[in-house]
């Protein structure tokens, strides 16, 4: 068996993911989606350039990816050479010789850089550091595992250890790796990982947004996840309080919805204890349920509403469309405005023509979905020299309704996403694959094709975000009516 950094970087990651990679099924793998293509080009250039600006006279086995052996024995020949800096080379140890009874276990790793320095060691008066170049704005501890592995690696190779690992982040900013802290954590994963996939451990689905979001085994998950009424669909059960509920003998949505409460506010404390019950009966029951504890101000009724929602690239630091959809109350009247910066350079015009459109309505409430609208109108305001007082009057025209529904109503859904709550009050996108994700890569491909169809993509998801807002709000309002609240 050969355990790759990759495959280490997944099971970081996720245990199941690893463990899929090696041993599922393919048929029941998705395909990639045009967000991850993206971040993998963005890698790359973001590779490209560090080579270009810092080891431009760098050096690259030439063996095809596949042959890793050769690219190894390559990798080597060159640092017996002495070279200033590889790219791309590879590193291999056998942790187990193969024998009749067992399969051999080699690990392999492909730091993107090695980079010569003075000081002894088995070549000569040379060594080399490992450098990995990342795209992250911060050294997560997954890049920090990888670092220290090709450490390790260059350690038995070279007869000692590199004083550091570095990694190249995000603007060219470097970070050392501290092997003191990270080699431990480095043996003691490659340890629990080596028995997860060698004893071939299955781990359980647990579906969690943000880490399975851009998973190609998330179909397969999730439908694993459906049909046995997992808890981690219920939104609030953390991996931590999922484990406390198994302990519990609670491992599903009807065993939850009817545990013992007094012993789930020992555990949790009364407050989760009753969130996590009540979303549960929300579930079983399909029904909405109205908290006890509401906020005191209601959401406002006016004759012009406003319905916000903004498409963002964060990595560009760009705001590219700002879409509103202005209702009129009396007549019924709704229209759709797409402010787009079709060159990114247009930011600031588009901002203006935003701004134009809210002094046009300046007693119209601005509903919006989530923190970033609020966040943004104070980065644009900053970055345009808008005056305060104009920035603070429409900030004070803003009602998250997110936070407004997590606060006031308990939904039957598995996240309170814009496109959950949506998706259960009847509402559909009209592209079915459209997300925040796949906006950015609609915009980018506009960009680089200049094909005008791209443009239309986002728009219309924007837009469609944007009725799904108003339909929530409404909801909200005729929710309330009706149970007399
Ligand atoms: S979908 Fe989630 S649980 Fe399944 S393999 Fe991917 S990250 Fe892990």
């Amino acid at each position: 068996m050969i355990l790759t950094d990759s495959l280490l970087l997944d099971y970081k990651r996720c245990q199941r993911r690893a463990f899929l990679n090696l041993y599922g099924n393919s048929d029941e793998r998705s395909s990639e989606r045009d967000f991850l293509l993206k971040l993998r080009q963005e890698s790359q250039k973001h590779i490209t350039s560090v080579l270009t600006e810092f080891y431009p006279d760098h050096h690259q086995p030439q063996s095809p990816r596949k042959d890793w052996e050769k690219r190894v024995a390559e990798t080597k020949t060159l640092m017996e050479q002495g070279v200033d800096c590889i790219y791309d080379g590879f590193l291999a140890h056998a942790l187990r010789e193969p024998s009749q009874e067992r399969e051999g276990l080699i690990l392999l790793g492909h730091p993107h850089l090695l980079v010569k320095q003075s000081g002894n060691s088995v070549w000569g008066d040379w060594f080399y550091t490992p450098v990995s170049i990342q795209l992250g704005r911060r050294p997560k501890p997954e890049y920090k595992i990888l670092a220290a592995l090709y450490a390790q690696l260059l350690a038995v190779w070279q007869e000692r250890f590199p004083p550091y690992a570095e990694i190249i982040l995000r603007r060219q900013n470097r970070y050392r790796v501290d092997l003191v802290e990270w080699l431990p954590r480095l043996h003691s994963t490659i340890t629990e990982c080596l028995q997860t996939l060698v004893q071939r451990q299955e781990p359980e689905v647990f579906i969690s947004r943000q880490r399975c979001n851009l998973c190609h085994w998330y179909d397969h998950c999730y439908a694993i996840a459906q049909s046995q009424s997992h808890l981690s669909l219920v939104p609030g059960v953390t991996p931590s309080r999922y484990e406390s509920l198994q302990e519990m003998g609670v491992v599903t949505v009807t065993s939850l919805a009817e545990a013992c409460p007094v012993t789930m506010a020992e555990t949790f404390g009364n407050a989760i204890a009753s969130q996590l019950q009540t979303q549960a009966i929300a579930i079983m029951e399909n029904r909405a349920i109205a908290k006890t504890n509401l906020p005191k101000k209601p959401l406002p009724n006016a004759n012009f509403e406003i319905y916000f929602d903004i498409e963002a690239e964060p990595e560009r630091n760009l705001d590219y469309l700002l879409g509103v959809i202005l209702i009129n109350r009396q007549t019924s009247e709704e229209t759709f405005y797409g402010f787009i910066a079709e060159e990114p350079e247009e930011e600031g015009n588009i901002w203006q023509e935003f701004l134009t459109l809210m002094q046009t309505y300046p007693t119209a409430p601005i509903f919006h979905f989530a923190e970033y609208e609020v966040e943004t109108i104070k980065r644009l305001a900053q970055l345009y020299n808008t005056p305060k007082k104009e920035r603070d009057q429409l900030l004070n025209r803003c009602f998250d309704l997110h936070h407004y529904v997590v606060n006031t109503v308990t939904f039957p859904v598995e996240n309170y996403s814009l496109k959950t709550l949506a998706n259960w009050l009847g509402f559909q996108w009209r592209d079915s694959n459209a997300s925040g994700d796949q906006s950015v890569w609609w915009y980018d491909q506009w960009l680089e094709t200049r094909d005008r169809n791209f443009l239309d993509l986002v728009l219309r998801y924007n837009e469609d975000d944007c009725r799904a807002t108003w339909i929530l709000k409404d909801w909200l309002v005729n929710f309330f009516e009706k149970n007399n609240l």
